[in-house]
């Protein structure tokens, strides 16, 4: 059951969790990359098993934490901060008023049985492709495997807004944008709606920066 007012982290009810994460707080604020850098456009590499339970992992993913911060994001992917690793975070509000935070490695996005696969419609946008949000219809349930930092089996599942967070971050990781799933019209207005407002996107950015530097 589903509580407004819950927290799970990693897929595990918890009692609460603080509002500024404290992986953002240690975290080293690093720039996003946007649309047309390569690394976005090319699938990560897998976390190998000699990563799992590294400091430099457990590093990327507070630095991950605190771009998503500063952005006001609900999820980020490493080649978002320009690292090729198959690895996201998120810290996302469903539409049942449930907080989900956490990270996953490898992750992998179960096929939906045909049955199963309800497309809805909502409202998107990217940190990569700063300023515009865009309608585009997904499933409205998501299920991805992993691994946790320490290498641990993770199974997270999602509705609603956060289902469609979790998809949005896996295409990330195979190479894909939320842009590249619209008509092409729709891919070209989100590009020049981006080109009008990213200015005033990093603006907010450089201000949510200093924030977090102030609370640290
Ligand atoms: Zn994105």
């Amino acid at each position: 059951m589903r509580v407004r007012g819950q927290v799970r982290v990693r897929g595990e009810v918890v009692s609460g969790y603080p509002e500024v994460p404290p992986e953002a707080l240690r975290g080293e604020v690093r720039r996003i990359t946007v649309v047309g850098e390569d690394v976005l456009h090319r699938r990560c590499r897998d976390v190998t098993e000699d990563e799992f339970g590294t400091p430099e992992l457990a590093r990327l993913i507070d630095d991950m934490f605190a771009a998503m911060w500063v952005a006001a994001g609900v999820g980020l992917a490493a080649n978002q901060i320009g690292v090729d690793l198959q690895a996201f975070v998120w810290d996302c509000h469903d539409e049942d008023g449930v907080r989900h935070v956490g990270h996953i490695l490898n992750p992998v996005l179960d096929d939906l049985p045909p049955g199963a696969r309800r497309l809805v419609e909502g409202t998107e946008g990217c940190l990569s492709v700063p300023g515009p949000y865009m309608e585009l219809a997904r499933p409205d349930t998501a299920v991805v495997r992993g691994r946790d930092l320490d290498g641990r089996p993770l199974v997270v599942e999602g509705r609603g807004y956060f289902a469609r967070c979790l998809q949005h971050e896996s295409d990330h990781l195979g190479g894909g944008l939320y842009i590249d799933r619209l008509a092409a019209r729709g891919r070209r207005a989100a590009l020049r709606r981006m080109e009008e407002r990213k200015a005033e996107v990093f603006a907010e950015r450089a201000a949510r920066a200093e924030e977090l530097a102030a609370l640290r």
